[in-house]
């Protein structure tokens, strides 16, 4: 897209709302979730329900308990987490009911399209099916246009902690189903594991047609980015926020249009930033970066879509234009057709207008 055919902000939505509305436009606001990890939505009340009717033991006597434990210092200390609360999806149905539930939330921030992430190997690792995994999520995503008015697809991560060999095994595991999914990611541990650890592997998915993201620059540095650009040659970098540290890259990004999926509330969380109003993200907009913002794992990192809009805002001092450009952004960033990316930011702008 050119610059001049690309959807630009009218500068009459800024002085005709008041700054007082801000966090109110932003919750109404039509936006697309594309960073959120399916396994990351469990609430510990979902956790418990389904523990109990799979008979599953989990190592916590509440669901204030299980709650209190999610005070993470770094990456690890969730992920460690976030796996035993894994532990207790067993059957298609487990999967479909944890899908539902982030996806009824999903509609009641006016996410009108989201592009999840699953860690099959999460599952499969358990004696859990490819079958029961993607087949349970896939059903819920088709579910959610006409029930709840969300058009969503799954992306499949492979898990950087473990080797190339497993994700060529999950490739392999998942291809019977390859119409339920529209792309790759990679995400867990990203510390130690550079994008280029999964060179072939990507190679291959490129060549098969899907779509490729992967987590780059959260923890890791600069050049993990790069090597997800140039090494893997995904088309979308996830968190992405150390690019800031290298202007060759930040000029890369800008130029390429490559979307970056911010994810605020998990920043803040896992210590990437000291605080909310020292987050870059405000940066990476002036910078001319497809910037949006996204809730990554919004059970354990305290807020869904509009928190993590709302909060981000109240305490960086973002304004009404970034508002629509972090909206527009989360559509041009998608992975649907220029024709639906065009629909949406036209009801962005509907609800821009006559706000
Ligand atoms: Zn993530």
């Amino acid at each position: 897209m050119t610059d001049s055919s690309r959807p630009h902000f009218d500068p009459t939505f800024a002085q005709r709302i008041p700054a007082g509305r801000l966090p109110e436009l932003l919750r109404a606001m039509p936006k697309a979730e594309l960073h959120m990890h399916i396994e990351g939505s469990l609430e510990p009340e979902l956790i418990f329900a389904l523990a109990q009717r799979n008979g599953v033991s989990i190592p916590y006597a509440s669901v204030e308990d299980l709650r209190k434990a999610y005070a993470f210092t770094n990456l690890q200390s969730f992920l460690d987490i976030y796996y035993a609360g894994a532990s207790v999806l067993l059957k298609e149905q487990d999967f479909y009911d944890m899908a539902w539930a982030y996806l009824e939330r999903a509609a009641a921030d006016h996410v009108v399209h989201t592009e999840m992430f699953f860690d099959p190997q999460t599952h499969t690792a358990r004696g859990v099916s490819m079958e029961t995994v993607v087949t349970g999520l896939h059903r819920a995503c088709v579910d959610a246009l006409p029930k709840l008015g969300v058009s969503a697809s799954l992306i499949l991560c492979f898990l950087r902690h473990l080797s190339e060999e497993e994700a060529f095994e999950t490739l392999e595991q998942a291809l019977p189903y390859r119409d339920k999914f529209i792309g790759v990611g990679l995400d867990s541990s990203e510390v130690g594991h550079p994008p280029e650890k999964f060179a072939r592997v990507f190679a291959r998915c490129r060549e098969l047609g899907f779509h490729l993201v992967a987590h780059a620059g959260e923890e890791g540095p600069p050049a993990y980015v790069w090597s997800a650009l140039d090494v893997l040659k995904v088309e979308r970098v996830d968190h992405g926020v150390q690019s800031a540290k290298d202007p060759a890259l930040m000029k890369r990004l800008a130029q390429d249009r490559i979307p970056l999926t911010v994810c605020p509330l998990s920043n803040l969380k896992l210590c990437v930033f000291p605080d909310l109003a020292q987050h870059n993200l405000g940066a990476l907009l002036d910078a001319g970066l497809v910037a949006t913002v996204n809730s990554d794992d919004p059970a354990y990192f305290g807020g869904y879509m509009n928190q993590n809009f709302t909060q981000t805002f109240a305490a960086t001092g973002l304004g009404v234009q970034q508002a629509w450009q972090l909206a527009a952004n989360s559509f041009e960033g998608s992975f649907i057709d220029a024709a639906a990316k065009r629909a949406y930011v036209d009801r962005l702008n509907a609800v821009f207008a006559t706000f």
